[in-house]
């Protein structure tokens, strides 16, 4: 797709997981037809920025000699899968991954609009709640399930037919989701949506870092990739497989109280035609401001890009940064045409009043059960 800096190729790896030989061809492929510049995005996806339209064919071999573009786009499309980072050896869920992207690459696949997701989530709890998906594999005490994220429908599921199970489903959406569901599904209680937003270190099956923005260099990228397998998540990390500390390298954020982790920000001015004024610098300016469990989003519209869950929010506009004390970039402003060099004081002010009434917004969790 086009951007302000150029066109943004992204790239969906298998079941979420680079190898150390792909995470070091995307770097070599983001150099050569790139800014140099790989994002990671918050469904778990990379992209590349900057690049060249005249480049893209090259790009696009660069990526198929890597396994990373599938044959048929098509079927790429329908393989949006987020698969929880935090799987170990033995478990079911690299291969209940590649199951479902195999079936969905398969003759008989549905047709789904482009946002229909799935999350492969089969750990001891479930991580990627707070993760869009539309039909979601997990585990609970008594074993696999299969649920729709905003029906209320359930099916227990084995590591055997999970894969059948969601298939299922997904043809019972696409036929419009009415009448009677799928065999094995029954009524239950929706899931909850939120989820505790992990923090860089140890976690299992490797190290997590995380990066500012989700942005990393990629020569940062080439020598994490020296380090282990990588694996993908949707909260701007990575995990290095295997990995027993945090690997020192520059770019990489990995102590977990870096104020960095409490602000997220689109482009901005410096990447979209879209944007009434810069985001990231103001977002590092103001990161020191956000209370330990805070969250702050600027966006540099109201499509707000960056961040999907309402929280703390400023919005650029022409006139000024726009503040919502607890919403998303879309939703109504308590203040209005506020100046960049206010905002400082506005947040500190809005923070200390929230934490001395009730009405407090619900900040995301930091503090991670995960291990
Ligand atoms: S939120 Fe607006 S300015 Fe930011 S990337 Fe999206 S469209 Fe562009």
């Amino acid at each position: 797709m086009a951007s302000g800096d150029g066109w943004i190729v992204r790239v969906r790896p298998h079941a979420g997981r680079l190898t150390r030989a792909q995470a070091a061809g995307i770097a070599r492929l983001a150099q050569a037809h790139g800014r140099g510049l790989v994002e990671l995005t918050r469904r778990a996806k990379l992209q590349l920025r900057g690049v060249a339209p005249e480049h893209h064919a090259a790009l696009l071999a660069g990526l198929q000699a890597l396994g990373l573009v599938d044959a048929d786009a098509a079927a790429e499309q329908r393989r949006n899968i987020v698969v929880t980072p935090f799987w170990r050896l033995g478990e079911p869920t690299p291969d209940l991954a590649a199951a479902l992207a195999q079936a969905l690459a398969g003759p008989l696949a549905p047709a789904l609009p482009a946002k229909f997701g799935f999350a492969v989530d089969c750990g001891p709890v479930p991580v990627l709640r707070a993760t869009p998906a539309t039909i979601r594999i997990e585990r609970d005490a008594q074993g696999l399930v299969v649920r729709a994220d905003t029906v209320p429908l359930l099916a227990r599921a084995t590591p055997h037919d999970a894969v059948a199970r969601a298939m299922a489903l997904a043809h019972w959406f696409a036929g419009g989701g009415q009448g009677a569901p799928p065999p094995g599904f029954h009524p239950a209680p929706l899931g909850c949506r939120t989820a505790p937003r992990p923090l860089p270190g140890p976690a299992p099956g490797g190290w997590l870092v995380a990066t500012a923005f989700g942005q990393l260099q990629a020569d940062t990228l080439a020598r994490l990739a020296e380090q282990g397998d990588l694996r993908l998540t949707p909260w701007r990390m990575l995990l290095v497989e295997g990995a027993r500390s945090a690997p020192a390298l520059p770019g990489l954020l990995t102590d977990p109280a870096d104020p960095l982790l409490r602000v997220v920000a689109c482009s901005g001015t410096e990447g979209c035609h879209q944007a009434a004024g810069p985001t990231r610098p103001l977002a590092r300016a103001l990161a020191g401001v956000v209370p330990a469990h805070g969250l702050l989003h600027v966006s540099g519209c109201r499509k707000g890009c960056a961040h999907a869950e309402p929280t703390v929010t400023l919005v650029a506009t022409r006139a000024g940064y726009d503040f919502v004390r607890h919403g998303k970039a879309g939703s109504a402003p308590d203040r209005q045409a506020l100046r960049a060099d206010a905002l400082a004081t506005h947040l500190a002010g809005a923070w200390h009043a929230t934490t001395t009434t009730q009405d407090a917004p619900p900040h995301e969790a930091t503090d991670s059960p995960l291990l």
